[in-house]
Formats: C-alpha cells, structure tokens, sequence
C-alpha cells in the first residue's frame, strides 16, 4: 500500500520521483481525448496532475474525462519535478478512483468567472452559496489565519496563567447599550443574548484575578458597516489589581503577538492574499503610542470632520483618523458621557473615564475596547443612578463590589476585525465562515 500524503508534502521536495497516492477535489480540469490535466485540490494546496489514456487506461481515463468540478477522487501517481507548472511539481497519473461525483445537473456554482465577476466574494450569490464557497483558495487562506489567530490568543493568555473562563449566553442586563440587545424569549420572560462576557467574569474577579476568555458576543447592528457583525468573536481579559495602564499594555503585547504568529506561521497564505508582511512586522515590533481623545477631536476638527466634544468615535470617524497611522494607536480618556456606566471616572478629573479603544491603522479603526472599571459600591450606585440604568438586573454586579472590590479592568479585542484588519479584508464577512449581519442568518 503506498502512503497517503497531502500536496504540501509533495512541495517539501522528499517525493521527487516516487509513486504517491494523493486524495483531494479537481477544481480545474481540461484536456483532449488522449490526455488530460486536472488540478487536484486538498486542504495543504493545489497540484496539476497529467492523466494519457494510454498510460491509464480507457476507463479510467473516461472516469476523468467525465469527472466535474469538485468530484473528489483519490490518485495514485509518479511525483515529476516540473518547473512550468504551479508550484514546480506535476504529478502524472497511473490511476485514478472516483469517490464523489457532481451532478451534471446542477454542477458546481462556484467558478472563476462567478469569482471574478464578483467583487472581494461579496456578492449576494456568493454569500448564498456560502457553503460551497468556503472551498475557494481565498477563504481557506482567510479561515488558517483566522485559526492561527485564535491559537495566538489562547497561548498568550495561558502562557501568563490567565485562567479560561466562561459566562452565560443568555442574560438579564445590557453591557453596551440597550439599542443593540438581541431579545429571546424565556419561558414567558424576556432574556437577551449577551452583548460581552465581562460583567461575568468581573464577578470571578477576586477568586481567578487573570481571566480570559474567546466566545461569541451578540449585537443588533442596524448599520451595516465592513466592520460589524450580529454574531462576533469575541477575546476578553480581565486583571485584578490593574489600572488602565496595565490593561492597555496586556492589549499592545497581545496585537503584536498576534501580528508575529501571522509571520511565523501564515507567510503564504497572506503572500497569496497580496497583503504587505513589511506592514505586519510593523505592527509585531514597533510600540503602539497612546493618544488623548481631546487630542483625537482636535484632529479630526482640523480635518474639517463633523465631531462635537463628547460624541463617540464612530466608524467614520476613526476611519479617517487612522488613514494614516503607521501602527495601531490606544485613544483614552473618553468623555464620561460617551461611555457606559462600568467606566471609572478619572480622580484627577472625572469629566472623563479611566478608558481605551485601540484604533488599528490602514482606515481599520476600532479593535479593541477597555479600561479600569469602577470599583468602589458609592461610585458604582452612582454611576447607574445617573445614566438612569435601573439597578435590579445589575445587583449581583453591585455585590461584587460590596464584598472586597479591588482595582481592575480588562478589555475585548474583536478577534473578527483583527482577523479582517491583519489580513487586509475589505469587509470583515470575509474572515468569517458564516456572517450574521441584519440582512443574513442563511445559509
Ligand atoms: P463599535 O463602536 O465599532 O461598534 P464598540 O465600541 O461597540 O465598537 P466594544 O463594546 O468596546 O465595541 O467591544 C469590544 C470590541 O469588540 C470592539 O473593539 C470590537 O473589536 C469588537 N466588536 C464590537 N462590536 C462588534 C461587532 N458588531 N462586530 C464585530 N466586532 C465587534
Ligand atoms: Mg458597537
């Protein structure tokens, strides 16, 4: 029996000459009645693979000829040395076995010429057909750095001794406002899907003290922008003992070991994705510096931007403030007013919030958000009373700081948008298997 190996093996360059079996989809193929080439197709890459009729054979030559886009099949064959085709390999078929044919009656939808015709795989075919799409080189590029991205944050998070934590899905209180709560109903209550973990995990704050987790978070987005989904990756830290400084630099060390397993690990793909790596190594090595908000609207006023002091940094805001960052940029100090009530006012002036967005650069804007929260039960109560939040679905999180509250924060990095940003998407749909947006819970 010969060994079965993946395509990636066949470029590691220790097949050169020797009979291998290859299993994977034809995703081109073409020829005459006596020879064919077919581009075979597995999760590690493609290879073109040569099949004459009069080496293997009238049937299963036929078998080839009739095969359609994306029939998988399983190979066996001679691996030649080949600079002419892609990846300088071919390998030249002795047989051949179907597995799983097409139906000739609705043959595969997702072709190079419904690709191109479409712009960045955003049309609504395409978007419909998500489920075959997702085997187009673009999207198995997007879905390794995706998972690249994940495995960066786990490691960094354990390699501290933070511990991995979990919250419900489903709860009582709003983190981020009430206008982008999903509402479900609950045995005759109303519930919602969680908007953030991390009034949850401030609750096991004084028994772990590091905690993280990557989970969904859910928000009715109306506006439908590149960077904004219903159902998003969430990855949140929270730290005792911390102030805002301290989270912000948790948040800067996490990017940039982020940006460095990309270049460890995923070159080609974002090679194949036409993405600049001297940007990546960039925003691996060079410190990220941090910015006043007063300073951000003085900007953008300049710019003769439409912003008034107290607003929200929007996407259109940010997106042209950081046009022409050359790193990611921490803007903090945000106007109490802008920010939800768990924001700890600053002692040394409590117009504004002990608080921190990260602004990636390139247009991109918004990755991360955090800061210290408030901690203390006077400035928590007093908080929630003014915003006029009523404190019944907030209680357990008013005990917290009733019972030996500390110091601390932590933040929520979109682990979607860096995935979106690091890659270079135009639309942050692309990064994501499924995109939930206002419009889409199909397919
Ligand atoms: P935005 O102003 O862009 O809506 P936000 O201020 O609501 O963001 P936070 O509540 O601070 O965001 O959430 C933390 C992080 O979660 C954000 O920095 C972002 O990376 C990510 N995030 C928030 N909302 C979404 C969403 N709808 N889709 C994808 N990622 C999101
Ligand atoms: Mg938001």
């Amino acid at each position: 029996m010969q060994k079965s190996i993946f395509i990636e093996d066949i470029r590691s360059g220790k097949y050169d000459g020797e009979v291998v079996d290859l299993k994977g989809w034809i995703t081109r193929t073409r020829g005459s009645n006596k020879i064919r080439f077919i581009v075979l197709r597995d999760s590690t890459g493609r290879i073109q693979c040569v099949a004459k009729r009069d080496v293997v054979g009238d049937a299963v030559f036929e078998n080839l000829k009739a095969a359609l886009i994306e029939t998988s099949i399983e190979l066996r064959g001679i691996v030649n040395v080949d600079d002419r085709s892609d990846g300088g390999y071919e390998l030249v078929i002795q047989s051949a076995n179907v597995i799983g044919e097409v139906n000739p009656e609705s043959p595969f939808p997702i072709t190079e010429s419904a690709m191109a015709n479409s712009d960045g795989g955003e049309t609504e075919f395409l978007l419909d057909h998500r489920h075959l799409y997702l085997r187009t080189s673009r999207m198995t590029q997007m879905l390794k750095i995706r998972s690249s991205v994940f495995g960066a944050i786990h490691r960094y998070f354990r390699e501290r001794d933070f511990t991995e934590y979990h919250a419900p899905n489903f709860v009582a209180g709003a983190v981020e406002g009430g206008s982008t709560l999903f509402e479900v109903p609950y045995f005759g209550r109303k519930a919602y899907l969680t908007q953030s973990w991390q009034l949850y995990a401030e609750a096991a704050m004084p028994a772990l003290e590091r905690l993280y987790t990557i989970a969904p978070s859910f928000r009715a987005e109306k506006s439908r922008t590149r960077r904004h989904l219903t159902e998003f990756w969430h990855a949140e830290m929270e730290i005792a003992w911390a102030g805002n400084s301290d989270v912000m630099e948790h948040g800067e060390k996490l990017v940039r070991t982020i940006a460095k397993t990309l270049l460890d690990e995923r070159t080609e793909e974002l090679t194949e994705l036409n993405r600049d790596l001297d940007l990546i190594s960039r925003y691996a090595d060079n410190p990220y510096p941090r910015m006043r908000y007063d300073e951000a609207v003085e900007i953008l006023q300049d710019m003769k931007v439409d912003i008034e002091w107290g607003q929200d940094l929007d996407y259109s805001k940010e997106k042209v403030l950081t046009q022409d960052f050359d790193v990611p940029h921490f803007l903090t100090h945000y106007p109490k007013i802008a920010k939800p009530f768990y924001h700890r006012p600053d002692p040394e002036d409590p117009k504004y919030v002990l608080c921190h967005d990260l602004l990636a650069p390139e247009g991109y804007g918004e990755i991360i958000g955090g800061g210290e929260r408030t901690w203390s039960e006077a400035e928590i109560l007093q908080r929630i009373d003014e915003e006029g939040t009523p404190r019944g679905p907030y209680e357990f999180y008013i005990d917290i700081r009733r019972y030996g509250g500390v110091p601390h924060g932590g933040f929520g990095l979109g682990v979607d948008r860096i995935c979106s940003w690091l890659s270079g998407a135009e639309h942050i749909r692309e990064v994501i298997p499924f995109p939930r947006d206002s419009r889409r819970v199909t397919p």
